[in-house]
């Protein structure tokens, strides 16, 4: 079949109506599904037929929406999950369990920082953390004997700073792990982790993918890359026999490219249920149909406001990558050359104070806990999403006690700078 461009997947992927089917993808608004007879029912149970048969592991909505990410981002098999988070949750807990090691870049979401250096370190994952800019040295003694795969996010939410993937999927190939990378801020249309060698990508599809601020969702894509079965002892999940499942061995049934996603599914979501709802689905394909179009202009609005605010007065600094100066701007050229996304961030003459000062007199941008919307929003992470964390720990995931995240929405970007532009004035 004839491989279609980016936007063609963005509108097409994932489904194909027969004749006199209907055209937009079917809510299956269904928890169940009906057997002629218990044997049908239990092959499915035995995983030996592929089916539904209760939407808290599969339904067939999200399975369609699943698809069209998967050929985004090139993969060879994905699952949606009901939060982003839960989708980073799943990707690490599936290949990892108590007593195991993970590698993280420290640059990464702050609710992501929290599940894995305080939740599931509770649960007897040990995290390394390392800077996104460490050497290779320093990223190779990071790794242990019980280390599992490492993670980083492609643009770190909030800090802006870019995954240098080859280096991260080198150090980890070198050691015998996955790289997974949280690809949320660039989406498929401005890089495919895969392409640099990434095994498995997550998102939070509730932030571009959706893009309208309507529906929380998650998805995890394998790349079908990583082959497990040269290290069976240190992914005995995969490469042994499943008791909960009559003893099926995931990568034997269902190959390299579906072991991963199967177990998660039959495993994961049988056990913890984190489900996107199939309306939700549905709504977040809406937001993928026109995704390739979006992007471009949330871009084009980020690269408009960023330049705006370097050259004004009361700007102290500003984070973004398409920024020609920006520490991040080579590796920006390389992974991400048609752009990276509408996510800025600054700081004020002031510092903190003059930060809220500032943000209570925009008008277009509401404070929001929220980016990637169609409309503008900005918020100060050190009175939010990282208030848990110490001067220290916010350092270390480049977030300065005085940085704004402002998220340029599709509006148009005279207006965005005119309302920063009068905000400014007033502090
Ligand atoms: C928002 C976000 C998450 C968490 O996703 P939710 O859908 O809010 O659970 C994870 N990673 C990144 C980069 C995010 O921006």
């Amino acid at each position: 079949m004839k491989e279609y461009s980016l936007g063609t997947k963005c509108v097409q992927g994932g489904y194909t109506p027969g004749n006199g089917e209907p055209r937009q993808i079917p809510i299956i608004q269904s928890t169940t599904f009906k057997y002629e007879t218990s044997e049908a029912m239990g092959r499915l149970f035995d995983l030996e037929e592929e089916g539904y048969f209760y939407s808290r592991l599969q339904n067939p909505t999200n399975d369609t929406v699943a698809r069209k990410i998967c050929e985004l981002e090139g993969g060879s098999a994905a699952m949606l999950t009901s939060s982003g988070q839960a989708a980073s949750f799943y990707a690490v807990f599936n290949i990892a369990s108590c007593g195991d090691h993970i590698v993280s870049s420290s640059s990464i979401y702050g609710g992501t920082y929290n599940l894995f250096a305080v939740t599931m370190k509770r649960m007897g994952i040990d995290f390394t953390f390392v800077s996104p800019d460490c050497t290779e040295e320093e990223l190779n003694a990071a790794f242990q004997p019980n280390t599992k795969a490492v993670f980083g996010e492609t643009i770190a939410n909030p800090a802006l700073t870019v995954l240098d993937i080859e280096k991260f999927a080198s150090a980890a190939h070198a050691h015998g792990v996955p790289l997974i990378v949280d690809n949320t801020f660039a989406t498929p249309v401005n890089c495919r982790p895969f392409e640099w060698g990434a095994d498995i990508v997550t998102h939070s599809t509730t932030k571009y993918m959706d893009g309208h601020a309507a529906g929380l969702g998650g998805c995890i894509v394998d790349s079908g890359n990583f082959d497990w079965t040269k290290y069976p002892e240190k992914y005995p999940g995969l490469c042994t026999p499943d008791d909960s499942y009559h003893g099926v061995i995931y990568t034997e049934r269902f190959g390299i490219g579906g072991a991963y996603i199967t177990k998660a599914t039959a495993q994961l979501m049988r056990d913890f249920g984190a489900m996107q709802s199939p309306q939700n689905a549905f709504i977040l394909n809406l937001g993928l149909e026109s995704l390739h179009v979006r992007m471009k202009r949330h871009c084009e609005n980020g690269l408009a406001v960023a330049k705006f605010l370097q050259q004004h007065e009361k700007v102290t600094y500003v984070n973004y990558c398409g920024l020609e100066g920006d520490a991040y701007h080579e590796l920006a050229e390389k992974y991400l050359p048609n752009g990276s996304c509408g996510v800025v961030s600054f700081g004020v003459k002031g510092g903190r104070k003059a930060a809220e000062n500032f943000m209570k007199h925009l008008k277009i941008a509401a404070i929001e806990t929220h980016v990637a919307d169609a409309r503008t929003c900005c918020l100060h992470p050190a009175s939010a999403t990282h208030r848990q964390m110490n001067d220290e720990e916010l350092e270390a995931c480049g977030v300065k006690p005085d940085l704004i995240r402002y998220s340029c929405g599709l509006e148009n970007a005279e207006d965005l700078i005119a309302d920063l532009s009068q905000a400014l004035e007033q502090i």
